[in-house]
């Protein structure tokens, strides 16, 4: 794969116009992702070029992310022009960083949470609670009483003893039958552990109306990640299904949650299956709804890496040399989605002083002059040998410690996945910047 600058270069133009199906919107920025990337060159550069490893303080050299919130407000106009008729319910686990959520709020989105601390963040923006679904199929008891106490009326359910628990804690909530989907084609699969099967929805349904209970939707996830546009045509008929299902039980259903799992590379062409889905299955005086995690943040954050520690190494059998690199960061770290999201986060070079070819220059490294490409891999700074973030990079340059490398798309499921383990922080410095100028005026940047 052919790594991209930090500086826009030709090449982004040019894909930028390749990508000229997508026209921007009145509010957004007429450049806005060659700008983006430009802006958080910049502010990379100007927080390294700050820190002197030979003098710093103890953690002053720590991994930062750089977050573009015109990032996020562009991914939400683009939700708006492709998937207008569903109402975007952020999921908050995806990535609670307080800046995202707050201008989701400012942009008026709803908000998909599991936990009390969630609702907790989310209620503290001034939210609405009527703009916040539990969608959490299997609920803490305490959380449930909470949840009713602080007006947050809408919750999923998938099973018997669910609706029994609803029933004694919060008769009044506003239920969503959670379906199983076809989630093989997905990134992580979430219907190994939640939704009915359309063997099981009659009886969850009648069970319900025996227990009185207000039934006002379905919702479904394909899975996290997905690749495959047919999985949301398959859940839209099958939510359709459970529709009449409940009809012919006295429910008449009002709302259609569709989930999440959309990724920004693929989104058009989903959002397309999916609009057509709807509008065959559904008429319009069906709400639809939808809960986002991955699509609005994963590009929106940039993270910054120190070396550390540099281990030159020596195959005597091939005569070749290459490194072993070690990180401030790992998959204990910021790069908790290697393990928990399947990732392979692409290392690109920020500073690398001692390289003829550049210092504080991101230019793509593979266009260093006559450099032969050097074998690296990439290592976490823990004690544990699957502390690792990439098996076998190469690279032109030279790097050595001191130097920062830096990785795209990191805003989804890796900061909030974090832990301390060994000793190393858990939270990270993140610079706040925007490229768009809405999203500016939102957050008074
Ligand atoms: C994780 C999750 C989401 C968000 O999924 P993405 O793939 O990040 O869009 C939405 N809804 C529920 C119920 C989830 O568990």
């Amino acid at each position: 794969m052919a790594p991209s600058a930090i500086t826009p270069t030709t090449e982004d133009y040019v894909s930028l116009s390749l990508k000229a199906n997508y026209t921007p919107c009145l509010e957004e920025s007429h450049n806005g992702k060659a700008l983006s990337k430009a802006m958080i060159g910049r502010a990379l550069q100007q927080r390294v070029q700050s820190i002197d490893e030979d003098t710093c303080e103890p953690g002053e050299e720590d991994a930062f992310f750089v977050a573009d919130m015109g990032d996020i407000y562009r991914q939400h106009l683009r939700w708006k022009k492709h998937l207008n008729r569903v109402k975007p319910h952020y999921a908050v686990k995806c990535n609670p960083d307080p800046q995202v959520l707050r201008l989701l709020a400012a942009m008026g989105t709803g908000f998909d949470c599991a936990s009390k601390a969630e609702i907790d963040m989310v209620l503290r923006l001034g939210v609405d609670p009527s703009r916040i679904i539990y969608a959490q199929p299997c609920k803490t008891k305490s959380y449930v009483r909470y949840a009713s106490k602080q007006g947050v009326r809408q919750m999923t359910f998938d099973n018997l003893d669910e609706l029994y628990k609803i029933k004694e804690l919060f008769p009044d909530a506003e239920l969503y039958l959670r379906i199983l989907t076809d989630d093989s084609a997905s990134l992580c699969r979430l219907s190994l552990k939640f939704g009915a099967s359309l063997d099981d929805t009659g009886d969850l349904l009648a069970l319900a109306r025996k227990l009185d209970l207000n039934v006002v939707g379905v919702a479904f996830h394909v899975g996290s990640g997905a690749s495959d546009p047919a999985a949301f045509l398959k859940a839209v008929r099958d939510a359709r299904f459970v529709f009449d299902q409940a009809a012919a039980l006295g429910y008449e259903l009002k709302t259609l949650d569709v989930g999440g799992g959309f990724v920004s590379e693929t989104f058009d062409d989903m959002a397309a299956v999916l609009s057509v889905a709807l509008d065959e299955y559904f008429p319009p005086s069906v709400r639809v709804i939808g809960e986002p995690g991955r699509y609005y943040v994963s590009s929106a954050f940039t993270i910054a890496c120190n070396v550390i520690a540099r281990r030159s190494v020596e195959d005597k059998v091939l005569g070749v040399n290459s490194y072993m690199l070690y990180l401030n960061d790992g998959v204990y770290g910021n790069f908790s989605s290697i393990m928990f999201d399947h990732q392979h986060p692409i290392p690109r070079v920020l500073k690398a002083a001692n390289s003829p070819a550049s210092t504080y220059d991101a230019v793509a490294p593979y266009d260093a002059g006559n450099n032969l490409p050097l074998e690296y891999s990439i290592w976490g700074p823990t004690c544990d040998g699957i502390d690792c973030i990439s098996e076998s990079w190469t690279c032109t340059q030279t790097l050595d410690v001191g130097d920062w490398l830096y990785f795209e798309d990191m805003g989804a499921y890796t900061k909030c996945s974090a832990t301390k383990f060994n000793g190393f922080s858990d939270s990270h410095a993140t610079v706040y910047i925007s490229s768009e100028p809405g999203a500016s005026a939102l957050l008074g940047y």
